[in-house]
């Protein structure tokens, strides 16, 4: 039976992405123009004076009145809305209305002649949509409306190595699993509130938060100011090994100044302490021997979890382009600085190979670069209840990692409408509650829903961060598929236990052979171009088993 289930999980997770994919590929390529003058006009008029316009006028706003078009969308999704207007009377806001509801008021700026204005993107249903121009301000002329269709995502382009060349197989197996899962499928995390959320949701998130706070060496809730080992590495262990290395342990550092500040005061909050990170860059200061002494003191406590073979989602200096942390309240590029610094000192000096370096703020100018960072995340807390899939913050970050990293919500007050993220193509990797705010900021229903939703992943529903192959007697092998659907390039890699030479083929669905590699010696690892296939699905086959894997495109 080991050897089928991961069948059953792959299958489902497949039909899924191809459903999406279909949805997607249709829709592409589509722009639907409509002339203003050609809409419901109300206390507007149609005009042609001004020189400029396209097809038989254009509308005249004066200081009231509305304009309204109907456009027929082929299938529901993300168009770009341009909107071709005059505003030679000066700048103007109107309000927009889709579908009858509001959507936003647009800013135009004062032009002497028609220009193509964009309106953002507005996602349309399949079939007819309204939308409509009502005066805000009024006083501008309107010519043409374009939409055009907007690519989904392609959640297939992350790179498949982490930044550190030494990280571990089992670290490196992590993020193979989130890769594969992208996409498709959003990953259940919380941090503390972990029993109380368990109770609730009746499910097990996959990732669980720690904080590494009290290992800092300037503690001041210890009158000497010493640090304190208040148990959470070894909670983090004892957790993962509860769950069989099939949970995520996550830390992040809420890391109090390395001097400065009162006792019994938050002094990573940049208004408790006097500390200036900004001498980090003077390596002869006192603040940056300060700084060392810290980060050697967290190398121990991540040392003690490599150790324990735990990998570990590290995500310091979070929220920094808030500035409301001392480790970004002197700009970015002081705290790039000490991101580097951190980055060299636990990996190259300490050799730490079981973290996954996990940078969130969602600032461009902020941003350590792809080569710096695997995992981009957003601290998302949009107030009680607010269950929108953040869609705008999504696409900020997947432009700033030009789609090359994963996207996670690294703290949320309340959790994403899952169907919200599907539909509005926002999925984040994952998402981290954070501690009670998970009973005050979403609904006992909401919680159920989100723990129950198809495209959620609980701890009960992780096979393994790779799928597991039966080779032999009783060896096991781990085959690794991915990016998986892919568009381009499949990586398939698996340990070999015997001396045989192994054949690597792929068949598709009429079992005609698509791709073979015969005579590999040692460990598979073979990168499969995919381009020329058509889209579908497709069977992995090796010869030392008759276990067959699919991949689709
Ligand atoms: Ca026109």
């Amino acid at each position: 039976m080991n050897t089928f289930y991961p069948f059953t999980k792959i299958i489902s997770t497949l039909l899924f992405t191809t459903a999406l994919l279909t949805i997607n590929s249709v829709a592409q390529a589509q722009v639907i123009t409509k002339e203003a003058e050609d809409g419901t006009l109300t206390d507007v008029t149609k005009a042609t004076s001004i020189a400029g316009y396209s097809g038989s006028g254009y509308v005249y706003m004066a200081d009231k009145g509305s304009l309204k078009i109907t456009i027929t969308a082929p299938t529901k999704a993300y168009y770009n809305l341009v909107i071709a207007v005059n505003t030679s009377m000066g700048g103007k806001s109107q309000d927009l209305y889709v579908n009858n509801s509001k959507f936003s008021t647009l800013i135009f700026p004062a032009n002497n002649s028609f220009f193509n204005f964009n309106a953002g993107n507005i996602l349309l249903q399949a079939g007819d949509n309204t939308i409509e121009i009502v005066k805000n301000w009024g006083w501008m002329y309107f010519d043409k409306f374009t939409f055009t269709v907007v690519p989904p995502h392609d959640y297939s382009t992350t790179v498949s190595s982490l930044i550190n060349p030494n990280a571990d197989q089992k670290t490196k197996d992590v993020y193979s699993f989130l890769r594969s899962n992208y996409g498709s499928k959003i990953i259940s995390g919380q941090t503390d509130y972990w029993s109380q959320l368990i109770a609730i949701s009746g499910k097990s998130p996959v990732l669980r938060a720690f904080d590494m706070q009290n290992y800092s060496p300037h503690n001041p809730w210890h009158n000497d100011w010493s640090s304190w080992d208040d148990g959470t590495v070894q909670n983090a262990i004892d957790w993962y090994n509860s769950t069989n290395d099939k949970g995520i342990v996550s830390f992040q550092w809420h890391w109090f100044s390395p001097s400065g500040g009162q006792l019994q005061t938050s002094i990573f909050m940049a208004d408790k302490t006097t500390f200036d990170v900004s001498k980090v860059s003077n390596t002869a200061s006192q603040e940056y021997t300060d700084i060392v002494r810290d980060i050697d003191a967290i190398a121990v406590q991540l040392k003690r979890l490599q150790t324990a073979g735990v990998p570990v989602l590290w995500r310091p200096l979070h929220e920094a382009g808030g500035a409301w942390f001392w480790w970004g309240a002197k700009g970015s590029a002081s705290c790039l600085a000490l991101y580097d610094l951190m980055y060299d000192r636990l990996t190259n000096h300490h050799g730490l190979n079981n973290l996954i370096w996990v940078w969130s703020t969602p600032e461009a100018d902020w941003y350590p670069g792809n080569s710096k960072v695997d995992i981009l995340g957003y601290d998302s807390y949009p107030g009680a209840y607010s269950y929108g899939s953040q869609k705008s913050v999504f696409d900020q970050l997947f432009s700033i990692v030009d789609g090359k990293k994963l996207i996670a919500l690294t703290e949320n007050g309340p959790i994403p409408d899952i169907d919200k993220c599907i539909e509005e193509d926002a999925m984040w990797c994952y998402f981290s509650s954070w501690v009670d705010l998970v009973n005050t900021q979403n609904t006992t229903q909401h919680i159920v829903d989100v723990y129950a939703h198809s495209a959620v992943t609980s701890l009960d529903e992780v096979a393994d961060f790779s799928t597991e192959v039966q080779f032999n007697s009783n060896a096991t092998k781990q085959l690794l598929v991915y990016p998986n659907p892919s568009t381009n390039e499949v990586y398939v890699s698996f340990t070999s236990t015997n001396n045989n030479l192994e054949t690597l083929q792929v068949f598709n669905e009429l079992g005609e052979l698509m791709y073979a590699k015969n005579n590999i010696s040692g460990n598979v690892s073979e990168h499969i171009n995919i381009s020329d296939f058509p889209n579908g699905i497709y069977f992995i086959q090796s010869n030392s088993t008759n276990t067959k894997f699919l991949v689709v495109r």
